[in-house]
């Protein structure tokens, strides 16, 4: 079964380098602030490998893949 998640970005953290944006500009897009927020309807537009490969890549661990079912952050970013 293929595991379903979620992909966010959390703002309190997020520092607008915009590298998920360069990385996958159909995803992430910027808010008037310059901060990234994921589109309606982003998290189904990549693999999860791809997702926890973006989130690995933010400077400050500001992306969360999280499980659908369980809530358990998938990404290896600190809490
Ligand atoms: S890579 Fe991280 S810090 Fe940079 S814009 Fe994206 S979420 Fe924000």
């Amino acid at each position: 079964m293929t595991r379903k998640f979620t992909v966010r970005v959390d703002l309190d953290l997020c520092v607008g380098n915009a590298m998920c944006r360069a990385e996958a500009p159909d995803v992430f897009i910027a808010t008037d602030d310059g901060q990234s927020v994921v589109a309606e309807g982003g998290s189904e537009t990549k693999s999860l490998e791809e997702f926890l490969q973006i989130a690995h890549d933010c400077p400050v661990s500001a992306i969360y893949v999280e499980d659908n079912d369980t809530g358990e952050r998938l990404d290896d970013g600190d809490r």
